[in-house]
């Protein structure tokens, strides 16, 4: 597409959009163009939260299918569209409600935590949700003597072991692109890249979080954390351990500063499903509508709820 191209039909989005009183959402991992034609850019909760707050009637969600979900949980009132119903998650498919299920069965009286990455009939099964950026505060405030299912993501909840030194009952599921990010990666950059600081998302695999552990220059964090502590920061250098979509808004919120991703594959096919000829025809169209239960949707808000409720 020319920048003439992409331009006008940035525009007629623009135009739609206002026209149907809809919000557009982009998650960080969306590519440029969708992320520039966005009101809100972030994070699956905090775009949620966003959305929730402005009196739109309807929002398009530039992400997967969970995140959508997630929108519809905290706006029940508001039309929720997705640009493509194939825009998944492999971290989200890990674990369905049935599993849950049985697993509380073998785990009575257990808490449950659920990351935010989880379909609503998950949340709705759960006690609480939490995001990278909070599940250690959720954790922690769950008292001591309680054993705690956290699911779906291993790697993130063995890097919440390590933080709150407490042992958890975690689920052994992974995202195929995270997981993807091998010690091998991180070394090679802290060798090649001596003046960077290194940013590594906790989803990332456990070994490639020990290396991060072991270095004085390296961050393990969440995405919109990732975002503070650029900005804040005064290094000029980060080598990035995440989906390569968080360097465009990373070059645009940290201006002046280089970012790198450690693999130029850590790509999720899921999330670049969504192109701007899908948005625009969601929002001519006005598809595809995402609809979650309102009894399901009271339940998984109660877990949202509770994890909002320990900040
Ligand atoms: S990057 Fe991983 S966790 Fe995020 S949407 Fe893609 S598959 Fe799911």
């Amino acid at each position: 597409m020319t920048t003439l191209e992409l331009t006008t039909m940035q525009e007629e989005i623009r135009g739609l959009a206002r026209g149907r009183d809809a919000v557009i959402l982009a998650h960080n991992y969306q590519v440029p163009e969708i992320q520039d034609v966005a009101d809100f850019v972030g994070d699956s909760l905090g775009l949620s939260r966003q959305a929730a707050e402005t009196d739109a009637e309807a929002i398009v969600f530039c992400g997967v299918h969970f995140m959508a979900e997630t929108a519809k949980i905290l706006s029940p009132e508001k039309t929720v569209l997705i640009p493509d119903l194939e825009a998944g998650c492999s971290l989200a498919a890990s674990i369905d409600a049935d599993q849950l299920r049985a697993w509380k069965a073998e785990h009575p009286g257990a808490v449950v935590v659920s990351y935010v990455n989880t379909t609503a009939e998950v949340k709705a099964e759960s006690d609480y949700c939490c995001t990278s950026g909070n599940a250690r505060a959720v954790i922690e405030a769950i008292p001591a003597e309680r054993e705690i299912l956290f699911l779906p993501d291993m790697y993130l909840g063995l890097w919440l072991e390590r933080v709150t030194g407490r042992k958890l009952t975690i689920w052994l599921g992974e995202c195929h692109v995270h997981a993807g990010i091998r010690p091998d990666d991180i070394t090679r950059w802290e060798r090649e890249a001596p003046d960077a600081d290194l940013l590594v998302h906790p989803e990332c695999g456990c070994a490639s979080q020990a290396m991060a552990f072991a270095s004085d220059r390296t961050q393990i964090l969440s995405t919109e954390k990732m975002i503070d502590f650029t900005k804040r920061s005064p290094k000029k250098r980060f080598l990035v351990a995440t989906e390569t979509g968080i360097i465009h808004r990373l070059q645009k919120e940290a201006p002046g500063k280089t970012f790198e991703p450690v693999r130029e594959d850590a790509v999720c096919r899921f999330m670049k499903t969504i192109t701007l000829e899908k948005l625009r025809d969601s929002l001519r169209d006005w598809k595809h509508e995402v609809d979650v239960d309102p009894a399901l949707a009271a339940k998984a808000r109660q877990a949202l709820e509770r994890m909002v409720s320990i900040g």
